[in-house]
C-alpha cells in the first residue's frame, strides 16, 4: 500500500505578496545611494563566495548575476541606485509572523566627552537587544537607577528642541553643572 502523501509545508515563497515600488512608503525619498553602497559590499562577498544553500524564494544564480552587475556599475547617485534596485529586485510583503534579519546602522547623536548637551555617560551594551529589560531600558547599567526605573518606562519629557529626555531621575541644574 503506498504511503499517504505528507501535506506540503508552506514555504516563504508561498507567503510573499508581490508589491510595486509605488506601494512602499518613502521609497522615492530614500537615499538609495547609501543603500547601494551597502549592497555593493555584499555584492563583492556574493561574487567571491557564491551562496550555495538552496532556497525556493531566492534564485541564487540571478543573485550572483546582479552582484556582478553592481560591481561593474560602481558607485551610484541616489537616482541611478533607485533605478538599479527597481530593475533588479521585486519588492514583496511577507504575510506571516516571523523573524527577519536586517542590517542597518542606527544614527544616534553622541559625544565622547561630557558637554552641556551630553551630560551622562551610558556604559555597556543592553543586556538583551531582542528582549530589552522592563522599565527604563538603561536601568541595569545606570548608576542612578532606583526601583521605579526597573518597573516602569519613563515618559518623554522636556520641551527644548533636541534636548528631550526620558528619565525618572534626571539631573537637576546643580548636578548638570557639576564637573
Ligand atoms: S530612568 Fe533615568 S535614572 Fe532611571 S535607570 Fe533610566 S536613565 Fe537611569
Amino acid at each position: 500500500m503506498p504511503a499517504p502523501e505528507r501535506p506540503q509545508r508552506p514555504t516563504i515563497a508561498d507567503r510573499l505578496t508581490r508589491l510595486s515600488y509605488a506601494q512602499i512608503a518613502g521609497w522615492r525619498d530614500d537615499d538609495h545611494a547609501l543603500a547601494f553602497a551597502a549592497f555593493l559590499r555584499s555584492a563583492h562577498q556574493i561574487v567571491e563566495t557564491p551562496p550555495t544553500k538552496r532556497h525556493r524564494a531566492i534564485d541564487l544564480n540571478a543573485l550572483v548575476a546582479v552582484a556582478h552587475r553592481a560591481i561593474l556599475s560602481g558607485p551610484m547617485t541616489a537616482q541611478t541606485a533607485r533605478r538599479f534596485f527597481e530593475e533588479h529586485f521585486e519588492p514583496a510583503r511577507i504575510d506571516a509572523a516571523g523573524f527577519v534579519t536586517g542590517y542597518y546602522e542606527p544614527e544616534l547623536a553622541a559625544s565622547p566627552v561630557r558637554t552641556g548637551q551630553f551630560l551622562v555617560p551610558i556604559h555597556k551594551r543592553p543586556p538583551d537587544l531582542i528582549d530589552p529589560p522592563a522599565g527604563c531600558r538603561f536601568a541595569p547599567r545606570c548608576a542612578r537607577a532606583e526601583d521605579q526605573c526597573h518597573r516602569a518606562e519613563p515618559p518623554l519629557a522636556g520641551t527644548e528642541a533636541g534636548h528631550q529626555f526620558a528619565c525618572w531621575r534626571p539631573l537637576d541644574a546643580a548636578e548638570a553643572a557639576a564637573p
